[in-house]
């Protein structure tokens, strides 16, 4: 088990929850999903539908259903690449301040705003 110094993680990961992303290596290349949820300290991410393990599950109490059941597991977050959603294209992010030193994410192929 790895501990992890939470000082010592500044970096966010340039996907959030909720992007969409393409996968650019490995089985799932090439396809799109949702992302379902963000370790950044592992720098790993959920995508829906992307490198799924068959489960088997048995029913362990009475009206539980067992069978065969496909779940999402984590990849890392470097294997994926934001689409923007305004011009729908797989692109690098890039982050501006905005007033009350906030900072906003933006594509840097059409220069749009992201939503979050
Ligand atoms: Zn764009």
């Amino acid at each position: 088990m790895i501990k992890y110094n939470p000082e010592k993680i500044s970096k966010k990961l340039h996907v959030k929850t909720g992007d969409v992303v393409v996968v650019l290596t490995g089985k799932y290349c090439g396809k799109r999903g949702k992302i379902l949820s963000v370790n950044r300290y592992e720098k790993k991410v959920i995508v829906e539908g992307i490198s799924l393990a068959t489960k088997h599950k048995k029913p362990k109490k009475s009206g539980e259903v067992g069978g065969i059941i496909k779940k999402e597991t984590p990849i890392f977050a470097c294997k994926v690449m934001n689409v923007c959603p305004k011009c729908g294209v797989p692109s690098r992010i890039g982050r501006r301040i905005i007033e009350n030193n906030k900072h906003v994410r933006y594509c840097k192929k059409c220069n749009e705003n992201y939503n979050n």
